[in-house]
Order: structure tokens, then sequence, then C-alpha cells
């Protein structure tokens, strides 16, 4: 196995491109030449309803006019649900997910008893509605084809977390924007009974992101800050699927004029926008604030 470090972009192609994915782009492929590592793109496309293939195809596209090269094959997540389930599974037989049959309406009138339960992005807290079905109702109900997520059963993944660890927090390093790390002390409970499988596709990004990390070899994720908190949980679904540990580095968002992350629709920031408007990838750097590359020449003379 090559001891290079490993980086990689994973965009999920449910919209157009914009700046903010230039930024993260361009930042996980400058940290991979800096350290003479490998690039790898990858496709998260989980959500079949959402992703649409020329969404795929103006990434390639937008990716290499930002000069940005990747090695192939790409990842696409849809093409390795079994993968994604053998995982589930086995958090399964762990005694560490459980079905939760209830709709989005039922969860959203239980979750309005308690408003100051919210997870670290601010969504309500799963309240714990099928946490404790009897095994009799779970069995009718799967003979119904009712649909269901399965939901982390998040005290019993801190206890797992406490016997493979002897601690019920998680650690992680992080690399703030000059490359010096600093070891991060986290508690994954903050996320509550988190879903590890949705409803309507056979994985979650939590649980997919962490498989393909562990399993692409990813050294250094590289993402945005709006991901930092959730890597509490994906360090919690490493810890316990036994994945190795990537170091992070957890970048700046860009923001529009009103303070708001970026949005697929925003139009004035999207890549295949200023490329038609005749902008040019350095420009791009340069409205980024990222380092401009030096070309061969300037290398060979310094
Ligand atoms: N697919 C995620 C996104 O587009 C990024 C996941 C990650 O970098 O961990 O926001």
């Amino acid at each position: 196995m090559s001891a290079r470090p490993v980086l990689r972009f994973a965009p999920s192609p449910n919209g157009e491109l914009h700046l903010g994915h230039a930024l993260s782009a361009l930042i996980g492929f400058d940290m991979a030449e800096k350290l003479g590592g490998r690039f790898l793109l990858r496709i998260e496309d989980i959500d079949t309803t959402r992703c649409r293939e020329e969404y795929i195809t103006h990434i390639y596209e937008d990716l290499a006019w930002l000069g940005i090269t990747w090695e192939e094959p790409v990842l696409r997540q849809s093409l390795h649900f079994t993968t994604y389930s053998a995982a589930s599974d086995w958090l399964l037989k762990l005694g560490l997910l459980y079905p939760c049959f209830a709709t989005r309406a039922e969860i959203g009138e239980a979750t309005e008893l308690f408003p100051d339960a919210v997870d670290p992005d601010g969504a309500p807290l799963y309240p714990g509605l099928h946490k404790h079905l009897p095994k009799e109702e779970i069995a009718v109900r799967l003979a119904r084809n009712e649909p269901f997520a399965l939901r982390l059963h998040m005290d019993r993944a801190i206890d797992a977390l406490e016997g493979i660890t002897g601690t019920r927090h998680v650690t992680f390093t992080e690399l703030d924007e000059h490359g010096n790390p600093q070891r991060i002390e986290i508690n994954p409970a903050d996320w509550g009974d988190a879903v590890i499988v949705r409803k309507d596709t056979p994985t979650s990004y939590h649980l997919a992101v962490v498989v393909d990390d562990g399993r692409q070899g990813v050294t250094h994720v590289t993402r945005g800050r709006d991901l930092y908190a959730a890597t509490s949980l994906h360090r919690l679904l490493q810890t316990i699927l036994g994945l190795p540990e990537p170091v992070y580095h957890h970048h700046r968002l860009l923001t529009d004029t009103d303070g708001r992350k970026l949005s697929k629709s925003a139009r004035d920031t999207g890549l295949r926008e200023l490329r038609a408007a005749g902008i040019d990838a350095l420009q791009i750097r340069h409205r980024l604030g990222l380092p401009i590359p030096a070309t061969p020449a300037q290398e060979n003379h310094p």
C-alpha cells in the first residue's frame, strides 16, 4: 500500500457547482500537491431522486476548467449501496441501530414539545418516538412493508465507544489553514439518535462518507466548516466500524452578501456562468484568495 497522503473532493450532484465548491476542491487539490499526495474525486449521489447525470458531467467540466486533475476511476456512491448495507448490517448486529417508521409529520409534532432540544446543526433532536417499539410491533410493521429509517442507538453506541477506547468522547486532529494540528475532543452524543440508513435510500451521508473515506484510504479530509460538528459522529462510526482515522481540515465558507452560505441556485457564483463569462482559473483563484501556482518556468528560475 502506498504511504502517500490521499485527499478527495466529494460533491453531491444535486445542483451546479458554485464558487464555494471551487474553494473546497482547490484547497484539497493544493494540499494534495503540497503533500505529494493523491487526489480523488468521489460523486456522492446517494440521493437518487435529486442527483442528475448532467450535474456529474458538469462537475467533471468545471473541475477540469479549474485546472484540477484526479485519479480514475471516480467512485460513485450510488453504485456501492451493498457496501454501505454491509456496514449497517454490522451495526445492526451489534444492536446499535433500530428501525424508525415514524413519518416526518409525526416526528415534527413530537419535536414541537421539545423546542430547545436541537442537534449541532440546529435541527430538532429525534425525540425517541420508536426507540422502544416492542419486537412484535416491529414485525407487524415490517410485514406491512412500512418504510423505515435505521437510527443510531446513541447511548449504546457511546457505550460501545467506551468499550473500545475507554472514553465516552471522540478526538480528532484538525489542521488550521497553515497546516498546524490541533487535537479536538468532542461529544458525538449531541447528535442524538442520528439516521444512519435513510428511508428513501440504503445509506445516509454519515455512513457512506466514513465507509468510503476508510476504503479509499483517505488520510486528509478537507471540507467546509459546515461539516465540522458532524466529525464527532464520523469519528464515532469510524471507531465502531474499525476504520482508520484521517486528519481533518475544515475550511472557511463563502457567504453571499447577506452572510448566508452560497446556494446551488445562486447564478452569479455558478462556475458554469463564470466560465461562460470568459473568466479563467487564475482569476477564480485570485477571487477566492488562493495562491497562484508557479509556472514551470518560474519553478526553474526561482
Ligand atoms: N457531499 C458533501 C457535500 O457536497 C461533502 C461531504 C464531505 O466532504 O465529507 O456537501
